[in-house]
């Protein structure tokens, strides 16, 4: 026996946003349908004219309500061949691109068509997340949990849990746990440097894995005194020490630099800088104070958070930006190097450089870019969903 599929309508405008190559449509541009859709059940997505465009993973919650995963009509008998092709073929692509690490982003949601779903491998540790109702469904879990047992038969797989995105996703609350093997802490390396990763621990740790690559490029041009805003767990400073003669590393949060130091005993051996400083304090007043104070660096690295969360906030992201990147110009030496991040999707790159350039001129310096960079290739774009390209990094040289 087969159960029916529910039936999804979309309006004009999304068809013709999936017919574009993109995989969301919002819940705006859904023809109310007349019977309840389970949460989390795979949809047939039709235009008005009743034209298949495909199936779709429903979400009853989120005001993206389906994301499509087909552009065929499959069934839920159909689904787990499906994830699994999927799995293989991003676990494939990851063995093709990641490079000189042990730990990479092995699924990328909608960049793997696999929307909803997240794992990052920390060595022999797995961490997987479930964005969506969907992948939180206990049998789609299961398979992907049993794909990963295949592809990785050595790894523990531990279950990643953000209240917030469940909170959103009107999922009953959960611990992050344990779901496959022991170990929920392990030591990985990404180019030579190693970081502690530990999953349940009260102060969480794990790594912006998305900047890994970024991490490298900062190593081939960083020199002299290293100045690393926004450090987190010292990815970028770990990485410095190694190149540079000195290196400071500020944040404001005393856990993030607790889990620093630790990482800095891992490697301590292979630094060239000695002993990294690490500060606690927020990196706006304290660019401001050792600016004032006549601080000079060789190397400048600006990592903040996400400044703008919605396309509304750009401007007041883009003056937080901007007076970041003055500061460190002014305090860079001639023929330093600049790393300039931001991870907000909203500021695309022609504004973020546009941003670097009026900080430029106000400085009254001149830059080289050397490297435009983005995410690392294991957190793959997808050309039709924009939303999945988020991260610039600007690598300038100061002339
Ligand atoms: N560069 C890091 C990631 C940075 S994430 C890496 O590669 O791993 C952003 C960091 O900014 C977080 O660790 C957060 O604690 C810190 N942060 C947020 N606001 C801050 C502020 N005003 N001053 C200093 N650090 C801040």
């Amino acid at each position: 026996m087969t159960t029916a599929i529910p039936v999804i309508t979309v309006n004009h405008r999304g068809a013709a946003r999936l017919r574009g190559g993109h995989l969301w449509v919002y819940r705006s541009d859904l023809v109310p349908p007349a019977d309840v859709v389970p949460r989390g059940t795979i949809v047939h997505v039709r235009d008005q004219r009743g034209r298949s465009l495909g199936s779709a993973l429903y979400s009853s919650a989120s005001q993206i309500a389906i994301r499509l995963l087909s552009g065929e009509e499959i069934t839920e008998a159909q689904l787990p061949s499906l994830l699994r092709e999927r799995i293989a073929s991003a676990v494939q692509f990851r063995w093709q691109i990641a490079r000189d690490t042990d730990s990479y982003r092995v699924i990328f949601s909608e960049g793997d068509l696999l929307p909803g779903l997240i794992l990052d491998k920390y060595n022999d540790v797995l961490a997987m997340q479930a964005l969506t109702q969907a992948f939180d469904r206990a049998d789609l879990r299961q398979i992907v949990i049993d794909s990963l047992a295949e592809h990785f038969p050595q790894a523990s797989v531990f279950e990643r849990v953000d209240p917030h995105i469940r909170e959103l996703e009107q999922l009953p609350p959960r611990e992050s746990q344990l779901v496959r093997g022991e170990r929920s802490s392990t030591i990985f390396t990404m180019s030579g440097v190693r970081f502690h990763f530990d999953g349940l621990a009260g102060q969480k740790t794990g790594a912006f894995l998305d900047q890994r690559e970024n991490y490298a490029a900062a190593a081939r041009y960083g020199q002299g005194r290293a100045l690393d805003c926004f450090t987190y767990q010292g990815g970028f400073a770990l990485h410095l020490a190694r190149v540079c003669d000195s290196v400071t590393a500020v944040d404001s949060s005393r856990p993030a630099l607790e889990v620093a130091e630790r990482n800095e005993q891992l490697n301590r051996a292979e630094h060239r800088a000695g002993e990294i400083e690490w500060i606690e304090a927020n990196a706006f007043d304290l660019l401001k104070d050792y600016a004032t104070a006549g601080r000079q660096y060789d190397t400048i690295v600006l990592d903040p958070p996400a400044f703008a969360k919605t396309k509304r906030t750009v401007p007041t992201a883009l003056r937080g930006y901007k007076e970041l990147n003055l500061r460190a110009l002014k305090m860079l030496r001639p023929g330093g190097i600049l790393v300039a991040c931001s991870c907000s999707f909203h500021v695309s790159e022609a504004e973020f450089l546009g941003m670097l350039g009026s900080a430029v001129s106000d400085a009254g310096r001149q830059v080289r870019i050397l490297e435009k960079r983005g995410q690392a290739q294991d957190h793959p774009i997808l050309l039709k969903v924009p939303e999945t390209a988020y991260l610039k990094c600007i690598i300038a040289n100061l002339i």
